[in-house]
């Protein structure tokens, strides 16, 4: 069960984290695999219902990606550890993530998409990756209820889905057997720091010493201010909403991209559908335009959506650094402060890797050469506190 805070009390941790997304989550299951025995891992709310509730689980860093550039290289390591990483919380749980491995398409409509997919389709061929070209009449044949207006399609068989919520829930089970102390409806107000080094963090509920401070703080990050003032990470939140249908025939196997968005078909029969992209603050608000254009990107794919039972609509934030990359590793100036947050609409795909490395560098000090281009010290020209 998770412990719930209420009164001010002191304190003290090997290692703190803030956030119980999918990345806090993971990171605390992951330094406690590597024997630190004294996390505690606090969220403002309960952990796990932010963006890694609001998700759609896609793990494909193949679908839209033009180059094999530094992020591509992260986000294909992270999806390669997935198989391991779902075995690995099946056992320690019992909670089974759905990694569904048939693979993702990407369909075009008219001539500017396949213009696009001819290009992505070459490069990834000749990088040696897995992809397919589809003409329309093979594209239905693996996905019958697609438009009849589909003129060519992509295949990627690498790029995958999970259930996302049921990886929350793996995540923070997995957390629970190993005596991580994941403590809700906690807030974190102010990083402690002491010559150059933190010391701790200010709660509603009271002070937490520690000498190792791990922010997974989401699109929420900025909000924290340091004492006294540093150089602080600036994270926007970017608002999603997603559609969630429930036809009464299976209409997609695939996850599903267009130009204009996705669908997802769950295990369970639900299909959901995304998404938009909306710079409105923290505004978790479903609106009519959200939801028309999503349906109509939806139906546009499989037009006999148009008939479907729409069942559940919701909004998430998606954490974003000013250059769209994630933002891991250890602080700038202060001794034992780590970032692993910006995962911006990634951060499903990219919870294995980022865990694993973050612990690289809080336990050996390792810096993979992976996340050369995503330290927060390319985010030098920060502001200081106001
Ligand atoms: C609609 C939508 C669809 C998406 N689809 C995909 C997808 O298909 N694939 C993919 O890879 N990614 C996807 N993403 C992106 C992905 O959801 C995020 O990148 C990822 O969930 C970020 O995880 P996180 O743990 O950093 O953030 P969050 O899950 O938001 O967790 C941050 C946590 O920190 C807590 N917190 C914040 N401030 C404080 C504080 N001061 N004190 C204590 N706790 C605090 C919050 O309560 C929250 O629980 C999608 C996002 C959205 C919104």
């Amino acid at each position: 069960m998770l412990q719930d805070e209420t009164s001010r009390v002191t304190k003290t941790a090997e290692v703190i984290i803030v956030g119980g997304g999918v990345i806090g989550l993971s990171i605390a299951r992951e330094l406690a695999h590597r024997g630190v025995s004294d996390i505690v891992l606090v969220d403002k709310g309960q952990p796990g219902k932010e963006a890694s509730w609001a998700a759609g689980g896609i793990l494909a860093p193949q679908v839209e990606a033009d180059s094999a550039d530094d992020f591509f290289k992260l986000a294909t390591a992270s999806r390669d550890l997935y198989p391991s990483f779902a075995q690995a919380l099946h056992d320690e749980t019992g909670i089974d993530v759905e990694l569904d491995q048939r693979g993702t398409l990407y369909l075009g409509f008219n001539e500017d998409d396949e213009v696009e997919l001819r290009k992505r389709f070459a490069w990834q061929q000749r990088a040696g990756l897995r992809v397919e070209w589809l003409n329309s009449e093979d594209a239905r044949r693996l996905e019958p209820n697609i438009s009849p207006e589909v003129r060519c399609a992509l295949r990627f068989p690498d790029d995958w889905q999970i259930e996302n919520r049921k990886l929350v829930q793996a995540l923070i089970a997995a957390n629970e057997r190993l005596g991580v102390r994941l403590l809700p409806n906690c807030e974190v107000i102010s990083l402690r720091v002491e010559r150059n080094r933190v010391a701790g963090v200010e709660a509603a509920s009271g002070t937490i010493s520690a000498a190792v401070v791990i922010v997974c703080a989401g699109a929420w990050t900025s909000s924290l201010t340091i004492s006294p003032a540093s150089a602080r990470i600036e994270i926007e939140p970017v608002r999603g909403q997603m559609l969630c249908f429930k036809p009464n025939t299976q209409l997609a196997q695939h996850v599903i991209y267009s130009s204009r968005g996705y669908l997802v078909p769950r295990r369970d029969g639900r299909l959901l559908a995304g998404s938009t992209s909306e710079r409105v603050g923290f505004d978790r608000r479903v609106t009519e335009e959200g939801v028309n254009s999503i349906r109509s990107m939806a139906s546009e794919i499989a037009p006999a959506l148009k008939a479907a039972r729409l069942i559940d609509s919701w909004a998430g934030f998606r954490p974003r650094a000013i250059d769209d990359l994630p933002v891991i590793g250890p602080d700038v100036e202060v001794g034992g402060l780590f970032y692993a947050t910006g995962h911006y609409r990634n951060g499903i795909l990219l919870t294995p890797i980022t865990a694993k490395l973050l612990a690289d560098c809080v336990m050996a000090g390792l810096n993979s050469a992976l996340l050369a281009s995503f330290s927060p010290h390319r985010l030098c020209a920060v502001t200081a506190n106001p």
